[in-house]
């Protein structure tokens, strides 16, 4: 923040940016003996088709109980370790988990249900990246249709080339691709083309006003992903009402607090074979 302003001695020297700097310091750190320590741990929130009601997937969310400071939410903590390579090992910790959850709950309940994983940009830039996805299917025997990899599109702007061919790799290993929080960031509409997604995940922020207000930009986004193939998620669906409207509108999947909080491994597999409406 200091080298953005253009102002950097007064904001270095400002007491709370230091205590900032500190903590962020510190949960570096910490997080990084979180890795080794097993601290960490994955929940699942449901996905929903619209047209069927069924359930189709879970989207993996990372938690960590920190020793002192109780519960910290990954807003705070992936940010941090998206500073440094922690990222990498944090990623891998949750990808591996994550397949082997889900390949326990297919077997458990002759199901195929979908995983899907937030994976960052650093993480994508390896060379290795592909193959690692690779061994984990391998180790976990989870099928490569089941797993989804998450990928913001502000991500992905920041290198469209590697992003790209490594997207396309992935495809050509059989794992499906989502475009997590679009809208959020800066592309044009017209970047979709370049991005071989599977699915689109409208933010939440425009799901938010719906069904009041809000709808033609939503309803534009669903028929645009439409006319490229690309299935679309609501993400952060609340209410009735909107679950209603997006349904209506011709939206795939539905995830939110509404049809399912993240949820514990073993309550999720509670969940399967579940309907909504
Ligand atoms: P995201 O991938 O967009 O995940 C959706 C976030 O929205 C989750 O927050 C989820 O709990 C929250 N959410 C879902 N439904 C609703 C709803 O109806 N209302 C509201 N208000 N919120 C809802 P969470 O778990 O705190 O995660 C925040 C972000 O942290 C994620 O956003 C993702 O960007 C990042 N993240 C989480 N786990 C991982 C991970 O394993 N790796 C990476 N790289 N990032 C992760
Ligand atoms: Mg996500
Ligand atoms: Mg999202
Ligand atoms: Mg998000």
């Amino acid at each position: 923040a200091a080298k953005s302003t253009g102002k950097n001695v007064a904001v270095a020297f400002h007491p709370s940016m230091t205590v900032e700097a500190h903590r962020r310091a510190r949960l570096e750190t910490e997080l990084r003996k979180a890795i080794d320590a097993d601290a960490l741990h994955l929940v699942y929130q449901p996905q929903f088709d619209c047209r069927t009601s069924q359930l189709i997937g879970a989207e993996a969310l990372v938690r960590w109980t920190h020793p002192s400071d109780g519960e910290i939410s990954p807003a705070e903590f992936i940010p941090v370790a998206e500073g440094s390579e922690l990222i990498v090992a944090l990623g891998q910790w949750v990808l591996r988990r994550a397949c082997l959850d889900a390949a326990r709950w297919n077997a458990e309940h002759d199901t195929a249900i979908h995983v899907s994983v937030n994976v960052s940009a650093r993480q994508l830039r390896q060379a290795q990246f592909t193959e690692q996805v690779k061994a984990v299917l391998d180790e976990s025997g989870l099928a490569s249709p089941l797993l989804e990899l998450e990928l913001t599109e502000s991500q992905l702007m920041a290198n469209m080339a590697v992003g790209v061919e490594a997207m396309q790799q992935l495809r050509t290993a059989g794992v499906r691709l989502a475009l997590d929080d679009f809208g959020t960031g800066y592309s044009s509409l017209s970047y979709l083309q370049s991005f071989p997604v599977n699915n689109l995940k409208i933010d939440r922020s425009f799901i938010r006003p719906l069904p009041q207000a809000g709808q033609p930009i939503v309803a534009a986004i669903i028929s645009m992903a439409r006319s490229f193939g690309i299935a679309v998620v609501a993400e952060g669906v609340e209410e009735p009402s909107q679950l209603a409207w997006l349904c209506d509108a011709g939206c795939d999947i539905v995830q939110g607090y509404l049809t399912g909080r993240p949820m514990p491994v073993a309550q999720f597999r509670e969940l399967l074979g579940a309907e909504i409406c």
